[in-house]
């Protein structure tokens, strides 16, 4: 049987996928599947390999590790491999007062130990999220999830006191894409207002929790207004706030974290995916006088702060030093993003279906204009239909990974942060004759 149809048959159906593809090799922003196809990767393992694939300097230290010591368990004793990664990791926290780190596996379990420490400190249940909000599909993380409801459906019920409130996002307001964020910012903070008096009381709320920039809700960047929002807010109720950086950061959006945009310290910062560049890695960071308040026991797991996966994110946070990739990501971000906004005004066909072009360094999404809108369907249906899967489709039979996000009709690009500018001029040509094949 054809690796793809063992896979089909075998391999849970839970699991969604983009592609039938199976790949098998993968350099910088390209993938090779078993069929020899090269397929240009501006998914980049949903954020992850934001150095590209197999980064020489990261697999060497992967491999080196690999013969050193591979499972030092943290419950167990310490592993110089972790003590290394935290005098690396540590220097490029976004403030000096998260000065203390839990290391685990994936960003779903960082979310969670994020929730575990809000509650232990602060002794209080209730955590506020975001509309819109993705942080996992783990049953605390799918609880606080608010993206799709396809990721709780059928499978609840999930963890309790999670209550949410608004993101200044103008699709959840109505609103048209050119409503002022100062606008958005008053609306979002004066529902915040109202879920403080009508959803759960300050004394009984731990924590709020956002995504900096909402990922998988729409790829829309926080006002730096609304972070100093929420910051005040919880200062004035003694609550935590946690900056779920796991898709943002690790120099995402141009900063190595988001919140650098606004200069606004949150109390827990969650960190994973481009942390160690595709080995398994993710953690948590706050103040030392917050984590003290857990009893030691009550954190930890297995493979938390794995050995290997330790080594190979001390190299890429000393590729991102020594390879320059914050410029790299400011030179391909004005690329990528004079190309969209050109195209959006150009008054071609094509450029009138986009909507709004947003976003920060190279974390962009593309919203397109009527989602309702009426086109051929592929099976000759006409109806209302989304153009942001149409686009990716086509865009994956040009040979390009690119992904929509949820709900509302966005198109998020990702590319690896070191992408060449060869490389993403070929991106918006196929992302231009994926755009013009569907609305033509
Ligand atoms: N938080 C955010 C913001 C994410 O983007 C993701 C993954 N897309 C997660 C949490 C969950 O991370 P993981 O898939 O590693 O559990």
């Amino acid at each position: 049987m054809d690796a793809a149809a063992f896979g089909e048959q075998h391999i849970a159906k839970g699991i969604g996928r983009l592609t039938k593809h199976v790949f098998d090799e993968a350099k910088g922003s390209f993938i090779t599947t078993d069929k020899g196809v090269k397929l240009l990767d501006l998914t980049a393992g949903i954020g992850v390999v934001n150095l590209g694939h197999c980064h020489p300097k990261v697999s060497a230290a992967a491999a080196a590790q690999c013969s050193k010591i591979t499972h030092a368990q943290v419950n167990v004793g310490f592993s110089s491999a972790q003590i290394r990664l935290l005098r690396e990791l540590l220097p490029i926290l976004p403030h000096p007062s998260l000065d203390t780190v839990f290391l685990w596996n994936s960003g779903a379990e960082a979310v969670e130990a994020a929730v575990k420490l809000a509650r232990a400190a602060t002794k209080k249940p209730n955590i506020i999220v975001m509309q819109g909000s993705y942080h996992g599909r783990t049953n605390a993380t799918a609880a606080m999830t608010r993206s799709k409801t396809i990721y709780g459906e059928g499978h609840g019920p999930t963890m309790g006191g999670v209550f949410t409130t608004a993101f200044p996002y103008y699709s959840h307001f109505g609103a048209a894409p050119s409503t002022s964020a100062n606008d958005l910012v008053n609306q979002a903070l004066l529902q915040l207002k109202f879920t403080l008096q009508q959803q759960t009381a300050p004394s009984d709320t731990a924590a709020i929790i956002l995504e900096p920039v909402l990922g998988e809700g729409g790829y829309v960047a926080a006002p730096p207004a609304f972070l100093h929002g929420l910051r005040k807010t919880c200062d004035e109720h003694d609550i935590l706030l946690i900056a779920d950086e796991v898709q943002s950061g690790m120099g995402r959006t141009g900063h190595m974290w988001f919140v650098e945009e606004s200069g606004v310290r949150p109390d827990i910062l969650v960190f994973a995916k481009g942390i160690a560049n595709g080995f398994p890695l993710s953690g948590i960071a706050s103040r030392r006088e917050l984590m003290d308040r857990q009893k030691p026991g009550s954190m930890g797991g297995t493979y938390a702060g794995n050995a290997v996966a330790c080594a190979a994110a001390t190299a890429t946070i000393q590729a991102f030093r020594d390879e320059k990739v914050l410029e790299n990501v400011a030179e391909r971000s004005h690329q990528l993003f004079s190309f969209l906004n050109e195209l959006k005004a150009s008054g071609s066909k094509a450029g009138s279906w986009i909507e709004d072009v947003r976003g920060r360094g190279l974390m962009v999404g593309v919203q397109f204009a009527d989602p309702n809108l009426e086109l051929e369907s592929g099976n000759g249906a006409a109806g209302p239909v989304l153009l942001a899967p149409k686009i990716v489709k086509e865009c994956v039979e040009r040979n390009m990974l690119l992904l929509s996000t949820s709900i509302f009709d966005v198109l998020r690009f990702i590319p690896p942060l070191t992408i060449t500018e060869a490389e993403m001029g070929m991106a918006c040509g196929i992302f231009r004759d994926a755009l013009e094949a569907v609305v033509r």
